[in-house]
């Protein structure tokens, strides 16, 4: 049991030294989560990434010194094992010790469901009904299939407001294992919320001319951002795990985006530029737009998670106003 009111005992005197080492060590697994984290430590601290910079959550082997850092971690920040279903099993095993913050499960995180078939929304097939049941029912613990594309849509951090919803979580967690800080914690997650509400009016401002924008994403991890901003995609390359997308898939997706007059095709640094440039050769549609849900070119540090939705609603405007 952990007691809180210990705190109240320390004597101010004590040193900051003393003080700062009763912060607890940190890990999350992608550089949003890093960000959101970071933000709230504050000067405290900062966290131990688990997937480096540039990789695709989706599959990944920690190297030693991530695997170390779990080991390390007293708590740990987490989209949840709907994104990293390996992540799940490692901290079973090796971050046994630590608290683990699955941020997909803090009430009031809003969740929403892949979207079905490379064009999201087939013939005789009404788009999703995103009040959907918020139960884990879909298996994760089978050998060779990692992740339910039919299930839990798991990249909701490109959501501010969830954003705003887990820096709360974040600093409630940070405090109960460290009462001495947790005012800083507090402070912190008040101001990155401020912030981020500044954010998101800014962005509807920048995005309010890009409701008809038609374009297709490489993987289908921008729902959250579409449905906060009023956008919408209409179709993905590759499905929501970033699993390889079948030749009748990508038939689909040549004859919608001539059907549509799409306007981009998006492609991801996580995964093949090429591959997006060789199936829509010849359609005349914008190929040029890199967009990526991470943040991977972005320096690591709070600043991170502005940065990319801004470079998210830049990406979006530049396949707006092609030339
Ligand atoms: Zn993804």
């Amino acid at each position: 049991m952990r007691r809180r009111a210990r705190y109240c005992l320390i004597p101010l005197m004590l040193t900051p030294a003393f003080a700062a080492a009763e912060v607890p060590s940190v890990a999350v697994d992608i550089p949003p989560v890093y960000s959101l984290a970071d933000r709230v430590m504050g000067e405290l601290g900062s966290p131990e990434l688990l997937i480096q910079q540039g990789a695709s959550p989706h599959r990944y082997s920690m190297r030693p010194s991530e695997a170390s850092a779990l080991e390390q971690a007293d708590l740990v920040f987490w989209i949840g094992e709907d994104l990293t279903p390996w992540l799940a099993r490692s901290m079973d095993t090796l971050g046994a010790d630590a608290e683990g913050v699955a941020l997909l499960d803090e009430p009031g995180t809003l969740r929403l469901a892949y979207r079905e078939g490379a064009t999201f929304a087939p013939p005789g097939h009404d788009a999703h009904d995103h009040d959907h049941d918020h139960d884990h029912d879909h298996d994760h613990g089978s050998g060779g299939h990692d992740h339910a594309h039919t299930g839990l849509n798991p990249h909701a951090w490109l959501d501010p407001v969830n954003a705003e919803v887990w820096l709360d979580a974040i600093a409630a967690a940070l405090a109960e294992a460290d009462p001495e800080h947790a005012a800083t914690y507090r402070r912190n997650a008040r101001l990155g919320k401020s912030d981020l509400e500044t954010l998101t009016r800014e962005l509807e401002d920048r995005l309010a001319d890009d409701r008809d924008t038609r374009f297709v994403v490489f993987h289908d991890a921008y729902q959250y951002f579409e449905n906060r901003f009023g956008l919408s995609a209409v179709g993905a390359i590759e499905l929501g795990d970033a699993s390889d997308p079948s030749p009748a898939r990508l038939d689909a997706l040549r004859r919608r985006v001539n059907e549509l007059h799409v306007d981009c095709v998006f492609s991801e640094p996580q995964f093949n530029p090429a591959l997006v440039e060789n199936v829509f050769a010849g359609t005349g549609v914008n190929t040029s737009v890199v967009i990526d849900p991470l943040g991977t070119d972005l320096p690591l540090g709070e600043r991170l998670y502005p940065q990319l939705l801004g470079q998210l609603a830049d990406g979006v405007r530049r396949c707006a106003t092609r030339g």
